[in-house]
């Protein structure tokens, strides 16, 4: 197990990641296990998320699956005291749980915007409050993390409940920054460009066919054009950023955004 920089501040902290059954949020999972975190791997999908845990610990690291929907107020404040109960802690939060959906304005339904906007706004918000509620009655206070997007900060055609939603975090985050500084609380968003997960899988065909284009051309042309290297932004790479902002040793990074793209948006 390699030594990283980051290892004294995060050993033996109790991370909790929701979505993280998959992606993005279960590279983080293992990073920081790997780190010696103990880590809550909560998810939608209850059988991946025991699998991952079940991973993380044959690795030599600490983790629990915890199955909740992160949009069901009495399953996230099950979850969180269940993690209360398990670990008598809560040092670091991260709402990462998300969904994409790609049409136009006029073909979407509600269902479909309230879907996308529900999870990543409504389940960040259930999941900030009670981990707020935790974190203020430890004196080492704790850290939120967001999983942001460049789309926080820039639009693209056919996703507008999606860029509504990570555009919505950044004001969360900012609140939280504030709100939580008397308690040593403190709220960051990370904002990755493309990363090949199940959710960009997913979209490729979808763009294709909004597009009119074909595979190929939609990974050169929509998703990686603006790109300093046309390299898709990497797992790994988010992670690293997770746990960077996560041991960041004091409040001179609260309330921020750090955009992870391989140059597509630069603030
Ligand atoms: P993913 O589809 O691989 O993983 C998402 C996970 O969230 C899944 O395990 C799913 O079961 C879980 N989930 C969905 N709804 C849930 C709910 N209601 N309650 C609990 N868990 C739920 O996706 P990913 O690409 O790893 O995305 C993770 C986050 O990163 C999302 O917020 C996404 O918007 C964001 N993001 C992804 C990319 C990308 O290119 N992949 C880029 C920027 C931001």
């Amino acid at each position: 197990m390699s030594q990283h920089p980051a290892q004294d501040r995060i050993q033996d902290k109790v991370a909790l990641i929701t979505g993280a059954a998959s992606g993005i949020g279960k590279e983080i999972a293992i990073l920081f296990a790997r780190q010696g975190a103990r880590v809550v791997i909560l998810d939608l999908d209850r059988e991946a998320a025991e699998a991952a845990a079940r991973e993380i610990a044959e690795q030599g690291g600490t983790a629990l699956g915890v199955a909740a929907d992160v949009t069901d107020e009495a399953q996230v404040e099950a979850a969180f005291k269940q993690v209360a109960d398990t670990y008598g802690q809560l040092d670091v939060m991260i709402a990462n749980a998300g969904s994409q959906h790609v049409e136009p304005i006029h073909k979407l339904s509600y269902e479909a915007w309230k879907k996308v906007t529900n999870i990543q706004l409504d389940g960040s918000f259930l999941t900030t409050r009670a981990a707020f509620r935790q974190m203020m009655q430890q004196e080492s206070g704790g850290c939120l993390l967001y999983m942001g997007s460049v789309h926080s900060h820039e639009a693209s055609a056919m996703k507008s409940p999606y860029v509504t939603a990570k555009h919505g975090l950044l004001g969360l985050c900012r609140t939280m920054a504030k709100e939580g500084a008397a308690y040593g609380i403190r709220a960051n968003t990370i904002c990755p460009g493309y990363v090949k997960t199940p959710l960009v899988e997913k979209q490729i065909p979808d763009q294709a066919r909004e597009h009119g284009m074909s595979e190929e051309e939609v990974i050169e042309k929509v998703f990686l054009k603006d790109t300093v290297d046309k390299e898709f932004t990497t797992v790994a790479d988010v992670a690293e950023t997770a746990l960077y902002l996560a041991t960041f040793p004091s409040n001179a990074l609260t309330g921020q955004s750090i955009v992870v793209s391989h140059g597509w948006f630069m603030q």
